[in-house]
């Protein structure tokens, strides 16, 4: 398949990016890596009237970690994030989360911003920005505004992003270097969309047990989602294995997958439970 015939703009600057989105009433789309979009376009799922590539826009390739938290910029690659040792040791389980993304062609071109914009429901970067409590910054012809991650996302491929909007960065918290984590995914093949994943953390109090813990799932829900029954069964508690066995069977009471080619809703569950117990057997472990 070929796409339908489209307009092409490489802008050098922010507000002419966004000046181009908005001249096209919802007809004109940001390109950044082209690893969903080109697929999409080839489809005909989507047939923009003009393609503005965010190649030449300056700044937004920056990954900058420092004391008060972490910025991904919008066009920063699987890739780089593998290669940052600043991220190595100021996000783990981002990096290692993003270590799972696909194939090391699409790994060189694949963005931050184009993934969190794609919003696909299995994919990691957005569940990482759910579960990290991320902000999004994000610029349109109405000015700038900041999203939480977990408001972001609306449904499947679907966000609060309006047609001239723009994410320009990720903001992360800070990370404590005692916060115990782990990050689990299935996949069919290495590299495939995950059919379950999850990404877990918490902080220990004096006694050992846990607190603030994060239970974040990939692939078993229309969009990325924390478990607030999951969290709870956790806090305030050592991690035996009864307290993991309760996170399990809350996680999995939280989750309504559907049916779908590559799994059944009963097995993403199933799958999703088991993501999470072992996603929090290597936070113990580590
Ligand atoms: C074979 C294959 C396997 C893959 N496997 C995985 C996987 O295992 N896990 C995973 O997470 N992903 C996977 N991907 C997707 C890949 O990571 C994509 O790179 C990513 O989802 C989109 O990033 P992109 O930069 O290529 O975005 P693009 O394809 O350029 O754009 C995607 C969407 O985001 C919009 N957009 C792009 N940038 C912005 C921005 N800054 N602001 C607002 N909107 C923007 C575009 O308009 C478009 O709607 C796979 C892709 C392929 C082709």
């Amino acid at each position: 398949m070929k796409p339908a015939a489209f307009e092409y703009a490489v802008p050098t600057t922010v507000a002419e990016a966004v000046a181009l989105l908005a001249s096209r009433n919802g007809e004109a789309k940001p390109i950044s890596g082209g690893q969903s979009l080109m697929p999409v376009l080839n489809f005909r799922l989507a047939a923009p009237t003009l393609l503005v590539d965010l190649r030449h826009l300056p700044d937004l390739d920056r990954i900058v970690v420092e004391a008060g938290g972490t910025r991904l910029g919008a066009k920063v690659r699987w890739r780089d994030i593998e290669k940052s040792r600043e991220l190595a040791a100021g996000q783990p389980l981002l990096c290692a989360a993003i270590a799972h993304v696909a194939h090391y062609q699409i790994r060189n071109r694949g963005t931050v911003g184009g993934s969190l914009a794609h919003a696909d429901p299995a994919a990691e970067m957005p569940g990482l920005a759910v579960a990290l409590d991320a902000r999004l910054r994000i610029i349109g012809a109405k000015g700038e505004r900041m999203v939480e991650a977990g408001e972001f996302f609306t449904g499947p491929l679907s966000t609060v992003l309006e047609p001239d909007e723009l994410i320009l960065e990720v903001l992360l918290p800070a990370w404590p270097a005692s916060r115990r984590w782990g990050f689990e995914e299935f996949a069919r093949r290495r590299g495939d969309f995950a059919l379950a994943g999850a990404a877990v953390w918490f902080d220990t109090d004096a006694a050992g047990c846990a607190q603030n813990a994060h239970v974040g799932i990939i692939g078993a829900s229309d969009r990325p989602r924390r478990l607030p029954a999951a969290e709870m069964a956790l806090n305030g508690k050592a991690l035996d294995a009864a307290t993991i066995a309760a996170a399990v069977a809350a996680a999995r009471a939280a989750l309504d997958p559907m049916n779908d080619i590559h799994a059944s809703a009963d097995y993403r569950r199933a799958l999703a439970g088991t993501m999470v117990e072992r996603a929090l057997k290597a936070a113990l472990a580590r």
